[in-house]
């Protein structure tokens, strides 16, 4: 008999799990009360960065969050009343802001990003969905050369851990994105960066390739977990309980209520972000933008465009304030001449932030049939299918190519 998998949830971390079980020869059941891809795997900036490796938390950050926050177009805000809960995290994410945290965290990282193209093949190919993927690039734009500067040992550490990215000449940047206003800003080339049609349309697509090779589907909430020597046991909301040999908790910014259950409550928050996907922009931008100076990206998503980012600090089940939706429209509008913002979708996503900026990729320390997936906080989008087969792999008891150790759930403990 083929071993029994549950995982609990399916945004871009769960079906990319569920769907490398399924290769495997697990029977799998994939478990959610949404529908595939509908929470933080939808309303992205949908790239894939492979060369974001910089943690969130580094020397100097914390200079430059008064101006964010006292602009009401700034990129940060804190909803007053939920701060005090926070302040734990807020700790522990200033105490790894030391340049040797930074790099370690850097470099661990980079071993995980140096293989999302090739696994993003894997599951595209395997699916008849390579057309969905893009490998043009993107463009990073500064304001300022002083900006540009201050940010230089990002990329030289970048440089330093095998990505590359090059300055385009005001002439080069004219000729391939003539929309673009930069004046005396600077505009850099990233060849690592590639970016999805639509995140949400790829997330469902790769957990309906799992369905229709068997995969099992339940649209429900877990309300309960349990783990022993003997297997594992899900209970939902609605009085469902199923029994499985071992369980994937791949719940984005939710997972800390089901390991709670199971083993303990790690750092991690909801950050929030926002986006304004606009149906007919009146404009063509080749490749993603993102601006470095107001921390947004552009994304041309078919005819449409997405504009995301933001950092909201709020309680996880606080209403949406879609002001930052608009403010990102305000932004754009700062960049790109002939920007048409009518016809605006807004949307609201939690990230699961590690106060660490680092996914959790790990077996539970307390059960061996337990498996965590989640935390991936600006990148999961981008590293869901690696996730994905690291975590089938170690499920099956296969040994991780790479070091896994900077993943583990259990790095917090003392
Ligand atoms: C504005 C913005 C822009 C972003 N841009 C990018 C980008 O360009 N590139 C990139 O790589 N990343 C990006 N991200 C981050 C990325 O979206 C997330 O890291 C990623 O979607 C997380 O995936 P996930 O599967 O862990 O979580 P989710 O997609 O949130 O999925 C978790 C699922 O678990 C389910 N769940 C929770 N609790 C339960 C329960 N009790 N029972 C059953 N189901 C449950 C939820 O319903 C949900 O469907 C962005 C995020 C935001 C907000």
């Amino acid at each position: 008999m083929n071993k029994h998998c549950v995982v609990i949830g399916a945004g871009i971390i769960g079906v990319s799990c569920a769907w490398h079980l399924q290769r495997r020869g697990l029977r799998v059941t994939l478990l959610d009360h949404e529908l595939p891809g509908q929470a933080c795997s939808s309303g992205n900036a949908s790239c894939l960065s492979a060369s974001s490796v910089i943690p969130f938390s580094y020397p100097g950050l914390i200079k430059k969050v008064p101006g964010w926050m006292l602009d009401p177009l700034g990129p940060m805000s804190i909803r007053p009343k939920d701060f005090p809960a926070l302040i734990p995290w807020f700790w522990k994410f200033w105490r790894a802001s030391n340049m040797q945290k930074v790099e370690a965290i850097a470099a661990a990282q980079a071993q995980l990003m140096h293989s999302v193209f090739a696994d993003y093949d894997e599951i595209l190919n395997a699916t008849n969905a390579a057309h969905l993927r893009y490998a043009h690039g993107a463009i990073h734009v500064y304001d300022t050369e002083k900006e540009y500067r201050q940010g230089q040992w990002q990329a030289d550490l970048r440089s330093r851990l095998g990505f590359e990215e090059h300055r385009l000449s005001p002439m080069e940047l004219k000729s391939m994105v003539p929309c673009l206003k930069l004046e005396n800003g600077v505009a850099m080339m990233m060849p690592d960066w590639h970016h999805l049609a639509d995140p949400a349309k790829v997330t469902a697509h790769i957990a309906q390739h799992c369905f229709d090779h068997g995969g099992d589907w339940v649209q429900d909430r877990v309300s309960h977990v349990n783990a022993d020597d003997s297997g594992v046991n899900v209970q939902t909301q609605s009085g469902r309980r199923i029994e499985a040999d071992q369980l994937v908790i791949a719940a984005g910014a939710w997972s800390n209520t089901l390991a709670g259950q199971l083993d303990y409550k790690v750092p991690m928050i909801a950050k929030r972000g926002y986006s304004s996907t606009i149906s007919d922009p009146g404009i063509e931008l080749p490749y993603p933008v993102m601006s470095l100076s107001r921390v947004f990206v552009m994304t041309p998503m078919g005819t449409d465009l997405r504009v995301a980012g933001t950092a909201e600090f709020a309680a996880l089940d606080a209403a949406p304030d879609y002001r930052r939706s608009k403010v990102l429209l305000k932004q754009a509008s700062h960049y790109l001449d002939g920007l048409k913002t009518e016809g605006v979708t807004e949307w609201m996503g939690q990230r699961p932030m590690m106060s660490d900026s680092k996914p959790i990729i790990s077996v539970s320390p307390r059960h061996s049939n337990v498996f965590y997936a989640f935390g991936h906080g600006h990148y999961g989008l981008t590293q869901g299918p690696t996730t994905g087969r690291l975590i089938a792999d170690m499920v099956i008891g296969t040994e991780a190519p790479i070091d896994l150790a900077e993943f583990r759930f259990d790095r917090f403990a003392s």
